[in-house]
């Protein structure tokens, strides 16, 4: 039983940036952390800047060599022990998460499930990630990888501690030093994190320098000393950071944003239909539409239009739109008024442009004045509104009636984003036929969100430049080096 006031004691009262494994004092300005739901103020929270990241960086530059000279058992050792500390601490991590940023205790705990597995995984992948060699004339060729250095991460408020061990894990587990900026809006846990790590890791190794974008974001973009960018966040922010990385051609991984689509064919069997409802509500609705990954774009065949949307709608309106530290399924709030505002602005254009089939308004909590909670949202629509175009990052499904296949190709890849889809058909070859033509980094074939561990996970297109969550991460974060061994010298 998670215990949601002992974990909002447990907070410090204001956190400065974390690094060379100790919390700086707060002495400049801050910005304040406040529960999404109820506007209650949780913390201060450093509003640090180029100073700050100056020391991050130089605090992860000096970590480096000793770093990297750990074999990776050793690397492997400290990943593992990071992950069942935050195994220990789930209950009261997850809490934090909820009231900062509004999202049910149940999606908030798995969001720590998998936070763990990834160290875990990545703990696990260090130790095949091998180079490759050959004989050659006289000698010997070694390809190797090597660590690029100083890796500056940043992360988005969505689902905080799945995006901290995206990028923490791989990149630590390749022997490099990281300095993570956490998403304004989401802070709390991941500089809890700096506590667990404080009694693992050696200084310097995982330092987190909460702020702004423009501020602290933008001064760890352009650091000279920092060797690889990553970045998880909207698609516009995306080419900021690309052009950073442009600037001084250094590596830039981008996971980006979505407007996945989600297929049903007419040859479902009616006995599988409620759990394919509850298949593409979950696909919709959980982390209130706020992730990328969200199935927010729902194709559905003219032959079992009709019993679907039916089945749909009621799906809908069973879910509970309630306090997100009550224990249960539920939809929580959105993580900001900004955000709120945003997908009000959505659902208001969608009022115009397309047919409301459920949902369409805010949803009163009482004790939670503060959040913005909205009611599930279904839209009948066509391809090319724009609330079937753009990311939302809201409880808003626009669901489009389709008959023609390739018709129905040609609109799921007609859209700037490539991060994910679902298929659901009996007929394998039609399934396997529509995940060669679908342009996305992740294709699920009945089942959404099916991500084990090693999956591939990102994106085609606007949605991203490389793949996280994978054994192919460890090549992100490491360059290839050749080193040939001629057994003797000779003449050229
Ligand atoms: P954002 O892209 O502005 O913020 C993500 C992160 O980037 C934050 O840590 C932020 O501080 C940082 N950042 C912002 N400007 C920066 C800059 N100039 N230099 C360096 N870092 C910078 O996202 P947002 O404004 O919070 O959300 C806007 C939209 O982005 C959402 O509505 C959604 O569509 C999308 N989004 C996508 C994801 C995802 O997982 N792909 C996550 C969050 C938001």
């Amino acid at each position: 039983m998670t215990d949601v006031s002992a974990a909002r004691a447990s907070l410090s009262r204001s956190y400065g940036a974390f690094i060379n494994n100790s919390f700086q004092p707060v002495k400049g300005p801050v910005f304040a952390a406040t529960a999404a739901a109820t506007g209650e103020h949780l913390a201060d929270i450093a509003r640090c800047g180029k100073d700050q990241i100056d020391a991050a960086v130089a605090s992860a530059k000096t970590a480096f060599p000793i770093w990297r000279a750990k074999t990776p058992e050793e690397r492997a050792a400290c990943l593992s022990r990071l992950a069942d500390a935050i195994e220990r601490e789930a209950g009261r991590l997850m809490a934090i998460d909820t009231l900062d940023i509004g999202r049910g205790l149940w999606e908030t705990g798995l969001d720590h499930a998998i936070a763990v597995q990834q160290y875990r995984y990545f703990a696990a992948a260090i130790l095949t990630h091998e180079g490759w060699g050959r004989p050659i004339a006289d000698g010997y060729l070694v390809a190797k990888r090597e660590p690029y250095g100083v890796c500056g991460q940043i992360i988005p408020w969505n689902v905080p501690a799945i995006m901290a061990a995206f990028k923490i894990a791989p990149a630590i587990a390749a022997g490099n030093t990281v300095v993570l900026k956490p998403d304004e809006h989401a802070s709390l846990s991941t500089l809890e994190l700096g506590k667990l790590i404080a009694e693992i890791f050696p200084p310097g190794v995982i330092n987190i320098v909460p702020g702004f974008g423009e501020e602290a974001g933008a001064a760890l973009t352009s650091h000279p000393d920092v060797a690889k960018l990553a970045f998880t966040g909207s698609s516009e922010v995306g080419r900021l950071i690309s052009a950073a990385g442009a600037q001084r051609l250094v590596p830039v991984s981008l996971e980006l944003g979505g407007k996945s689509p989600n297929i049903v064919f007419p040859d479902i069997a009616v006995a599988d239909m409620d759990a394919i409802v509850d298949n593409v509500t979950f696909a919709s609705m959980y982390c209130n539409g706020q992730s990328c990954l969200a199935g927010t774009r729902l194709f559905l065949h003219r032959d079992i239009y009709d019993d679907f949307m039916q089945r749909l709608v009621a799906s809908m309106r069973r879910i509970r739109v309630a306090d997100p530290t009550n224990s249960y399924p539920l939809l929580g709030c959105l993580v900001s008024e900004k955000q709120g505002r945003r997908v009000q602005s959505y659902i208001d254009i969608g009022k115009e442009q397309a047919s409301l089939a459920t949902g369409g308004g805010r949803a009163e909590v009482p004790g939670c004045n503060a959040g913005w909670f909205f009611e599930p949202t279904v839209f009948e629509t066509t391809n090319d509104t724009r609330i079937a175009q753009e990311e939302i990052f809201g409880p808003v499904l626009s669901v489009i009636r389709w008959s023609d296949y390739d018709r129905l190709i040609h609109d799921a890849n007609d859209i700037r984003y490539g991060l994910a889809a679902g298929i659901y058909t009996n007929d394998l070859a039609s399934a396997w036929d529509t995940a060669d033509r679908l342009q996305a980094g992740n294709v699920w074939i009945n089942n959404y969100f099916n991500l084990a561990p090693g999956s591939p996970f990102g994106g085609f297109k606007e949605s991203g430049i490389g793949s996280e969550f994978c054994h192919e991460t460890l090549n992100m974060y490491t360059h290839l080096k050749a080193v040939t061994v001629q057994t003797r010298v000779k003449p050229a």
